[in-house]
């Protein structure tokens, strides 16, 4: 089959791999008709994270069609049309008994790799470093996925692609992002990164009572998506981000601050500066530019919900900030099982539209331009969609 392998720093080519077949009896194989690129993917692509491997392929956003199952599945069957949540989760694991799914403690044969670095390991993930597991990922024809009777959700086929693909990672991310912000009615909430996780955050924030959300980004398409689901925009490239803040909010602070950013934030202001030659050094791993900012602009007792991505160590996070302020702060890959079923409902009714965020369909054969483009976001790209059959 085809598939997009990872090959170094922004070096992704598609290569002809062996087909995957069933190794565990709880295995499925799925045929993949759509597959996103995820701010994720950027982090390996840049080449922020570790034990990535010459040859490993990429991809945690994928769905299709149910092609071969294994002796022990038996609530998906061949034919079932399935979008496949990122962690992969056993089900039966004191953390997956909690809906606790990215935590799983039984899908990463590399738990003790993790556990090295973050003191525990998080569940394994599909096309993400060695360190989650080294899964095959699904920027490719078929994946082999783990556990399926867990890690596949039917779709009704009167959906196309494009309105549940998100089901996988980025509408649940941005979701969690906003419920883990512990959103009272009439909150104002302020959304760092108005990229496709920002983008379902900032509409998962109005479903859950909001009275004004701010996308604060400096890309004028991205800016004008959040205009378009009624957000207030900051552009950080021309405007301050604080004093403007604290005129939205009467002097307050926002009483939610999700950041939607995660471990490359630009920025140019001093820390910013600080974090480009740290990390060059490698006296840090990770550039929290926005991370920062959103501590700080959070409002004392307010909730600072961290969606974006962190691997590694972080300098200089104004803690002072953070425990004077008494502020909530929370995080995580998130725990895509748990809100796959509530979200599809939200699409159904028309609640959510994940698929306004897509800009961009290309075959898989495409998928090394599809990457360069979403990075550089040029073209106005915020969202790509491959499609392995084209
Ligand atoms: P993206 O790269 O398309 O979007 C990031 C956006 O942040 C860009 O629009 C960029 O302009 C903006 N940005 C950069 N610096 C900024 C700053 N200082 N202030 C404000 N905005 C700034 O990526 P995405 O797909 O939207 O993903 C965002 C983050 O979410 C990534 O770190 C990704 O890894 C993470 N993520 C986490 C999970 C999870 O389970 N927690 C799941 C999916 C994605
Ligand atoms: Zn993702």
């Amino acid at each position: 089959m085809k598939a997009l392998c990872w090959f170094g720093k922004e070096d992704v080519r598609v290569r002809d791999v062996p087909d995957p077949r069933i190794v565990n009896p709880k295995d499925a194989i799925v045929e993949i008709s759509s597959t996103a690129i995820c701010g994720s993917d950027l982090h390996l692509y840049g080449g922020f994270i570790p034990s990535m491997q010459r040859g490993d392929i990429l991809g945690h956003e994928f769905m299709g069609r149910v092609v071969e199952v294994g002796s022990a599945v038996h609530r998906v069957k061949v034919g079932d049309r399935v979008v496949v949540p990122f962690p992969i989760a056993c089900g039966e694991c004191w953390f997956c008994k909690r809906q606790e799914w990215s935590l799983c403690d039984n899908s990463n044969p590399n738990a003790t790799m993790a556990a090295r670095l973050f003191g525990f390991s998080p569940a394994g993930i599909f096309g993400y470093s060695h360190l989650t597991g080294g899964y095959a990922g699904g920027q490719a024809q078929y994946a082999r996925v783990p556990f399926a009777d867990v890690g596949c959700f039917q779709v009704p086929e009167a959906l196309e692609d494009d309105q549940v693909l998100f089901l996988s990672d980025i509408l649940p991310t941005g979701f969690f992002a906003a419920e883990q912000g512990g959103i009272q009615e009439g909150d104002i909430v302020a959304v760092w990164g108005a990229g496709p996780v920002g983008q379902l955050a900032i509409q998962s924030a109005w479903l859950l009572g909001a009275s004004a959300v701010v996308a604060i980004d400096r890309y004028p398409e991205r800016l004008a998506l959040a205009a378009r689901h009624r957000a207030w925009l900051i552009d950080y490239s021309k405007d301050e981000v604080l004093p403007r803040l604290l005129d939205m909010t009467a002097g307050r602070g926002a009483d939610v601050c999700i950041e939607a950013v995660g471990l490359e934030a630009h920025g140019s202001s001093f820390d910013a500066l600080y974090d480009k030659g740290a990390v060059k050094v490698g006296m840090e791993t990770d550039r929290a530019h926005a991370l920062r900012q959103a501590i700080i602009a959070c409002r004392k007792g307010g909730t600072v919900s961290m969606a974006g991505v962190f691997g590694g160590l972080v300098d200089k996070i104004p803690f002072g900030s953070a425990f004077n302020k008494a502020l909530t702060l929370k995080m995580g890959q998130t725990h895509v099982h748990r809100y796959m079923p509530r979200l599809l409902e939200h699409i159904q009714k028309g609640e959510l539209r994940p698929a306004d965020i897509i800009t961009h369909h290309f075959p898989l054969d495409d998928a090394p331009e599809a990457y360069d483009l979403f990075k550089k976001k040029q073209d106005g790209c915020i969202k790509v969609v491959l499609k392995p059959a084209a």
